[in-house]
């Protein structure tokens, strides 16, 4: 007898197939036949000819903990991961402390380890002052690195010049993980940011102005020309301008191990967004005036390999002061749960495929990482993660239903088709029609391939 079946399952195979069990043992699935082969269970779950699609894998959220939990925490941030359907997140480094050194990492591993109720993983900072600590990280579980080409307040997490950067990259390369970066250029920035304050211009309308989108096409060149020198596998986090996809290409059809990222905001949303939202919608890089059809080009052609929230919330004082004067607000905002939902609503909308939903939200998120096919698939000896949506099912989302500590999404009021009903981590039951079923503690940290 084996602990759980999920019967009248629909499931991309990658066909469209109907009427199929999942059997799960042991938190891994361990067969997958007709409704009529199904083995003996425990406990079975009617998905009721739902589509029940391996758990979604949000690599790229910052749940603040510890060091800035008035923001967010990691029960939290994974209560509204495990609502959106998200059963595997990556979380960012960049907490107090950050997790830039081994010492930072345990402490962060033990201040959220009963916290959490779907799986993550972590990322580990590389940055001046951190080089020498990447092998150790990676030793200990991180399954990536993450650095960012402008200055952070805490040593340890950016790169200051170029000769930085190929530092980063050479390290990482040693450790097998990918290198993760933020890329924007900080000089043409300032210089930019300098003009608009210098005539006045602060308002929240000036954001993306102020990061101008050539600011994000040198810095990801750069990037990808200094990763070229060493054998290192890059990731370009959350582009914001389709006008970069081009060179993202090139680069890929070189034969250069790359892969990049954009974000729901990025391509749903447009530089009006300001104008309602202020600085709740600063976010860096800005949403942009126009491009998005580029990017959902992207998305769809392979280009971008991963869509992700980067959720990253703040609190109303650190936002409020940004309504007189942007530059003063915190750049972020939530994500992670609304995420799926939006995806969903674009699949009825015959804007993206199920199938390439998965593979950007899901799948190729686990490959960079080096967790698949342990997370990403529905498949014998995968863990028995999942979400089963119902694609008829209409929702609107809305600010204060948020289950993360900042209640506000660029999103609220908007009515989507295509609703995450059930959340199952390791074949336990996490989310039910949109309640939690269960208690913090359940989600547990997956580390990347020890071996390195
Ligand atoms: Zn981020």
């Amino acid at each position: 007898m084996i602990d759980l079946v999920i019967k009248n399952c629909r499931i991309l195979l990658p066909w469209n197939a109907n009427n199929i069990s999942i059997a799960i043992d042991s938190e891994k699935i361990v067969g997958i036949s007709n409704d009529t082969n199904a083995p003996q269970s425990r406990e079975i779950i009617d998905a009721k000819g739902n589509f029940v699609l391996p758990g979604m894998i949000d690599m790229h959220t910052h749940f603040r903990d510890p060091g800035y939990t008035e923001r967010e925490d990691f029960q939290c941030g994974t209560m509204a991961a495990a609502i959106g359907g998200v059963t595997t997140v990556m979380d960012m480094p960049n907490n107090l402390p950050p997790v830039s050194t081994l010492s930072g990492l345990r402490n962060k591993q033990d201040v959220i380890a009963n916290k959490a109720y779907v799986d993550y993983t972590l990322a580990g900072a590389i940055g001046q002052g951190s080089f020498d600590d990447a092998i150790g990280l990676a030793k200990a579980g991180v399954v990536a690195f993450k650095t960012m080409m402008l200055k952070q307040e805490m040593k340890g997490q950016s790169v200051n010049s170029d000769s930085d950067i190929i530092r980063a990259f050479s390290e990482v390369a040693k450790t097998g993980r990918t290198c993760l970066i933020h890329a924007e250029n900080e000089n043409l920035i300032n210089e930019a940011t300098e003009e608009l304050i210098a005539s006045g211009r602060v308002d929240p309308t000036v954001w993306d102005e102020s990061r101008p989108i050539i600011s994000e096409i040198e810095a990801i060149s750069r990037a990808i020309t200094l990763a070229r020198e060493t054998s290192v596998h890059l990731h370009i986090c959350h582009i914001s301008s389709g006008n970069a996809i081009e060179i993202v290409s090139r680069a890929k059809h070189s034969g250069q191990n790359l892969t990049a990222e954009t974000c729901p905001n990025y391509f749903l949303l447009t530089s009006d967004i300001m104008k309602k939202f202020g600085p709740y919608a600063k976010i860096q890089p800005p949403i942009r005036k126009s491009g998005q059809n580029l990017l959902w080009q992207g998305i769809n052609d392979g280009t971008i390999d991963v869509i992700a929230s980067d959720h990253a919330p703040y609190t109303s004082s650190d936002k409020e002061v940004g309504w007189k004067n942007i530059f003063k607000a915190r750049s972020g905002g939530p994500g992670v749960e609304t995420t799926l939902p939006l995806l969903l609503n674009c699949v009825n909308k015959g804007q993206m495929s199920l199938f390439r939903l998965i593979e950007v939200f899901s799948a190729n998120p686990a490959k960079i990482l080096g967790i698949f096919p342990q997370k990403g698939s529905i498949q014998v000896s995968s863990d028995a993660d999942f979400v089963i949506v119902n694609m008829n099912q209409e929702m609107t989302i809305e600010s204060k239903a948020l289950h993360s500590k900042q209640k506000v999404t660029l999103f609220d009021g908007e009515k989507v088709v295509g609703t995450p009903i059930m959340t199952i981590v390791r074949g336990k039951v996490i989310m039910r029609e949109g309640q939690i079923v269960t208690k913090p503690g359940t989600g547990k940290f997956i580390s990347g391939r020890i071996d390195s």
